[in-house]
C-alpha cells in the first residue's frame, strides 16, 4: 500500500526455503544466534555459539486499525491529527520560501530506510523501513481521543501554535468535526494550572470511569468498523504513582484499588486497565509509571500488549547517541548537564515539581547501560555527574531549546567539553513517533512465534504465541523503555534501531543486518 505522494513503497519477496508465503501470513524459520560465556574457575571466560530455532507467522491482512489518543486535544494530538490529513488529502501551504508539501520527516517507519541487501555489484540496495513487513498506512488509520479539555480539534489546533496560519486554515473545518471524549480528571496528578482547560471531564467513581472508557473504546471499534483500536497516552505528564502492597502491586489488587476508588489510581492507569480489558495495545507516551507492577500482571495474564515511557524526542535522542559514542570510543563521560526551556501547555504542566520530578526520573536513566557495559572507565556503582533542569519560558511556545553540556575524560587526564544547543518545535519531533509506536505496536499484534522446548522435540508440535506483553521493540522511541520483567534495558540508539530492524527481518527469514563488507575485502 502506498503512503500517499509523501513515501514510496516497494514490495519484496524473500527467496529462501526457510520462508513461506500464504495468502494470510508470512512464516519464517530463523536460527537466533547467542553466545553463552561461562567463567571458568581459572578466571577465564568460555564463550560458546548455540543457535535457537525459531518459527515466526506474521498476518499479512492489516485490517482496519483505529487510534485513540488521551490528550487528543494537545500539541502532540492535533499535531499528528492534522498531519496525518495533509498527508492523505495532499494538502500543501505556503510559507515565506514558497510551498510546503507535507511529509512524515521524523518517523523512523515511513522516512528512513534499511539496507535489505546487496546487488551483484555488492553495492547496498535501500528499502522504506516500513516496506520490510506489512505495515499499517497511517493515511488509512481513523483518529479518535478523549481530551479534559472539550475543543474542537481545529480550536485545539490554533491553541497550540505549532503550524502556520495558511496550515491551520485548511485544514481547520475537517479538524472541526473532531471533538475529544470526556476524560478522567484527578487534579491531584497533573500541574494544578491544568485545572484552566478541564472542561470536558466525567464524573463518578473510578470504576464507572474504568467502564466509561472501555465503552468509548467498544464505540469506536464498531461505529468505525474496526477490527483493532490501538491506545496511547499523550495526555499530560502526571505525577508518579507511589507502588503501595496492597494497592497496585498485583493485577487483582489494582482492580480492587479501582473499585474502592483508591486514591493512588492515576487516570493514566486506568485508560491503560481499559485498553487492557478491551484487549487494546496501550502505549505510554509520557514520562510516569503508568505502568505500575498490577497493570503489567494484567497485560500479561490478558496477553495483551503495553509499551512506555515518554517519547524520545530531542535531547534524550542525542544523549542516548553522543554517549554510546563517547564511551565506546573509550573516552569517560563524567558530567552530562542538560537544560531545557519551553513555553507551550508541556512546558507549563512540567513547572509544577512532581510532574518534573516524573520528567528527571525518566530522562536520568539513559546513560546507564552504556556505563554499566564498560568496566574500563566506569568502576561498579560508579556514574556520571547528570543533572537536568527544565524551565517554563512562555514566549518561546513549543519551540524548544535544549542546552546540554558534556565533559569527558580524555586520553592521560585531558578534558574534553562539548557543548550541544538545540532548538525546534517539541510536538514536530514528538508527533511522527506516535506513528511509528502505532506501527510497530499493530505490527506485534499480527506477529506469532513458536521455538522448541526440548532439543528432541519437533517445532511443528509447538504452541503459536504473542510475544511478551511488555513490547521492547518500542525502545527506540521511547526514553524510559518498560522491558519485560528481569529483562535488560538498552537505551543506547543505534542498538535499539538494529534490534527494532534485525527483528523485523527475522520475521521474513533474513539474518541481522550487518556491515562487514567481506564481499569487498575478503574475496
Ligand atoms: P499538551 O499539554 O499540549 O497536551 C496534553 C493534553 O492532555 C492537553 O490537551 C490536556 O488537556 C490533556 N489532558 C491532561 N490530562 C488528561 C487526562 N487525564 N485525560 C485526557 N486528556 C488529558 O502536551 P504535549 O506537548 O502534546 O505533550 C504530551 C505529553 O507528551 C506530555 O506528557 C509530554 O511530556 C510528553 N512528551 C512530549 C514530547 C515532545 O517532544 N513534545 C516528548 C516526550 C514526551
Amino acid at each position: 500500500s502506498s503512503v500517499g505522494n509523501a513515501v514510496p513503497s516497494v514490495s519484496i519477496k524473500v527467496n529462501s526455503p526457510n520462508v513461506r508465503y500464504s495468502d494470510s501470513a508470512i512464516e519464517s524459520d530463523y536460527y537466533y544466534d547467542k553466545t553463552i560465556v561461562s567463567l571458568d574457575r581459572d578466571g577465564s571466560y568460555t564463550a560458546k555459539p548455540t543457535k535457537v530455532h525459531y518459527q515466526f507467522r506474521t498476518k499479512t491482512n492489516i485490517g482496519k486499525v483505529g487510534l485513540m489518543l488521551v490528550g487528543w486535544g494537545g500539541n502532540n494530538g492535533t499535531t499528528i491529527t492534522a498531519s496525518v490529513l495533509a498527508n492523505k488529502h495532499h494538502i500543501t501551504w505556503n510559507t515565506r520560501k514558497g510551498v510546503q508539501e507535507p511529509n512524515y520527516y521524523g518517523s523512523v517507519m515511513l522516512s528512513s530506510t534499511v539496507k535489505l541487501g546487496v546487488d551483484e555489484n555488492g553495492d547496498g540496495v535501500f528499502i522504506p523501513f516500513k516496506d520490510l513487513v506489512p505495515i499499517a498506512n497511517p493515511n488509512d488509520v481513523v483518529f479518535g481521543g478523549w481530551d479534559i479539555s472539550g475543543m474542537k480539534l481545529g480550536d485545539a489546533m490554533n491553541r497550540a501554535q505549532v503550524f502556520p496560519y495558511d496550515f491551520q486554515r485548511q485544514v481547520y473545518d475537517q479538524m472541526q468535526e473532531y471533538q475529544p471524549l470526556p476524560s478522567i480528571y484527578y487534579p491531584d496528578f497533573i500541574a494544578a494550572n491544568q485545572g484552566e482547560r478541564a472542561d470536558n471531564v466525567l464524573s463518578g467513581t473510578k470504576q464507572e470511569h474504568l467502564e466509561k472508557i472501555r465503552k468509548d473504546i467498544r464505540d469506536f471499534k464498531s461505529s468505525n468498523g474496526l477490527d483493532k483500536v490501538i491506545v496511547l497516552w499523550t495526555a499530560n505528564t502526571e505525577r508518579f504513582s507511589s507502588i503501595i502492597e496492597g494497592v497496585n502491586d498485583t493485577a487483582d489488587n489494582l482492580l480492587k484499588s479501582i473499585s474502592e476508588s483508591h486514591d493512588e489510581v492515576s487516570p493514566s492507569t486506568i485508560f491503560a486497565v481499559a485498553s487492557i480489558l478491551e484487549g487494546s495495545p496501550f502505549i505510554n507516551g509520557s514520562p510516569q509509571n503508568t505502568l505500575v507492577p498490577g497493570v503489567i500482571e494484567l497485560a500479561e495474564s490478558k496477553r495483551c500488549f503495553i509499551g512506555g515511557d515518554d517519547f524520545k524526542t530531542g535531547q534524550t535522542k542525542i544523549k542516548s547517541v553522543l554517549t554510546e559514542f563517547l564511551v565506546n570510543a573509550g573516552i569517560k563521560p563524567v558530567a552530562i548537564t542538560s537544560y531545557n526551556h519551553l513555553g507551550n501547555n508541556d512546558g507549563y504542566n512540567l513547572s509544577a515539581p512532581a510532574q518534573f520530578r516524573s520528567k528527571e526520573i525518566s530522562k536520568s536513566s539513559v546513560v546507564d547501560d552504556m556505563v554499566d557495559a564498560n568496566h574500563i572507565l566506569y568502576k561498579k556503582g560508579e556514574h556520571p555527574d547528570h543533572t537536568i533542569v527544565i524551565k517554563y519560558v512562555p514566549s518561546v511556545g513549543d519551540s524548544k531549546r535544549a542546552l546540554d553540556e558534556y565533559v569527558s575524560e580524555i586520553f592521560m587526564g585531558g578534558l574534553n567539553t562539548i557543548s550541544i544547543y538545540n532548538t525546534c518545535e517539541d510536538s514536530l519531533l514528538a508527533s511522527p513517533l506516535i506513528l511509528d509506536l502505532f506501527m510497530v505496536a499493530d505490527l506485534m499484534t499480527r506477529v506469532e512465534f513458536r521455538t522448541v522446548s526440548n532439543e528432541s522435540s519437533d517445532i511443528n508440535n509447538e504452541k503459536w504465541e504473542p510475544f511478551h506483553s511488555v513490547l521492547s521493540i518500542l525502545s527506540y522511541m521511547l526514553k524510559a523503555p518498560v522491558v519485560p520483567p528481569n529483562a535488560p534495558v538498552v537505551n543506547a540508539l543505534a542498538k535499539q534501531r538494529a534490534a527494532m530492524e534485525n527483528i523485523m527481518r527475522a520475521f521474513i527469514g533474513l539474518p541481522p543486518s550487518n556491515d562487514m563488507m567481506l564481499e569487498h575485502s575478503a574475496y
